[in-house]
């Protein structure tokens, strides 16, 4: 039986980060019980697939009540999970305590991903996060004390006030803690969110400090023993994030939750982002899919590129001819005969991977793999 990632979506915040675009809210406390029942239908539906990593995110999945994680928990042991799997949760710091820790442990949760952001107050404030340091601090170390031995922390660059030493300040710190995986995004801001408002683009470091500072992220970690798998993640070696390497894959993953997306079998679906909406749709028809979409061929070759091309060593040109039935240079020749050409993209041993100068402009890139319709008739 072929395997399935599983993402569980909470979609509660203790309060709402500024910059925050994702499908996450605070002051909805009174609709968690409902939405935690609603969730275990959805749960219930997987039967008997096996399910091969979990990921629960969000939002904030830690700062769950200890009565409705209790609820989640019993859901899960209905499930077909693999003997191997690779179970994360997403926690704030101080959202949780060693109560609910102890709890997620006898969940089978194996793996913590916190979110840090930086660790300068000043820069913790001006995002709107509810942590200091200290704060992070204490939840990271009571995680340790629990037993937790795979543990990732998030960092953000390019914040309004961050400088270069700021940020190797801030890499300094956290391998001082020794943490098996790091994820280091640049900040974007996303319109729509109060960010966008109060800060312009004066306030943010310019793009040249922001590449500086991907590229000291790379160097210093490099130093420091962690492996880059992929544009924005950092792990010791053999523990990269299995549940994310499905995405990249454009592997089987079936999402839960209001906002979940799914891609299962060659179809993307999409569940009701509003949580009231979703806990009705669930529980009258136990289904709350709200987009569906069949995959063509070239959809999924465009995926296959799009995401693969994300991690450090690329994409499997064999991989591409037995899923397609396709050579990949009869569709995509052009594109990279040009990066190749310029030193972007690299061909070695069967293998398509984009150089360090390629990755820092991927997104240029990795437009010219979209396929257009005219094209594809052609080959
Ligand atoms: S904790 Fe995460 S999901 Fe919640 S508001 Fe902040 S950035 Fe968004």
């Amino acid at each position: 039986m072929e395997e399935t990632a599983l993402y569980i979506h909470i979609p509660f915040c203790k309060q709402k980060c500024l910059y925050c675009d994702f499908p996450s809210f605070a002051n909805s406390e009174e609709l968690m019980t409902d939405y935690i029942r609603a969730l275990s239908i959805e749960i219930r539906k997987l039967g008997n697939k096996k399910i091969s990593t979990i990921f629960i995110g969000g939002g904030t999945p830690t700062y769950l009540n200890l009565e409705v994680l209790k609820i989640l928990k019993k859901s899960l042991e209905e499930l077909n999970l693999s003997k191997e799997i690779e179970f994360t949760i997403e926690g704030n710091p101080g959202t949780f305590t060693r109560e609910k820790l102890k709890l997620l442990k006898d969940m089978g949760v194996n793996r913590l991903s916190i979110g840090l952001q930086a660790v300068q107050d000043e820069l913790l404030e001006k995002l709107g996060r509810i942590h200091d340091f200290n704060t992070f601090l204490n939840s990271y170390n009571m995680a340790r004390d629990m037993g937790f031995n795979n543990i990732n922390v998030d960092l953000m660059f390019g914040l309004p006030g961050q400088d270069i030493e700021m940020w190797r300040h801030t890499l300094e710190i956290v391998i001082n803690l020794n943490p098996e995986h790091l994820s280091c995004y640049s900040l974007i801001v996303e319109k729509g969110t109060p960010f966008f408002n109060l800060y312009s683009e004066e306030d943010l470091p310019d793009e040249d400090t922001v590449s500086e500072m991907y590229s000291l992220v790379k160097e210093f970690l490099s130093e420091k023993g962690y492996l880059q798998y992929e544009i924005s993640n950092f792990s010791k070696n053999g523990l990269e994030c299995k549940h994310n390497l499905v995405y990249w894959n454009l592997k089987n993953y079936i999402g839960v939750g209001s906002g979940a997306h799914s891609y299962y079998d060659g179809i993307r679906y999409r569940n009701e982002i509003n949580v009231k909406r979703y806990v009705e749709a669930i529980t009258k028809a136990g289904s709350a899919v709200v987009e569906l979409h069949n995959n063509t061929l070239e959809d999924n070759m465009e995926e296959f590129m799009f995401l693969g091309l994300r991690k450090i060593k690329g994409i499997s040109i064999e991989e591409f001819r037995q899923r397609f039935k396709k050579d990949i240079f009869s569709v995509y020749g052009d594109a990279i005969k040009k990066y190749k050409s310029n030193g972007m993209i690299i061909l070695e041993k069967n293998r398509l991977y984009l150089s360090s100068r390629g990755i820092e402009i991927s997104n240029y890139i990795l437009s010219d793999f979209i396929i257009e319709s005219s094209e594809i008739g052609k080959k």
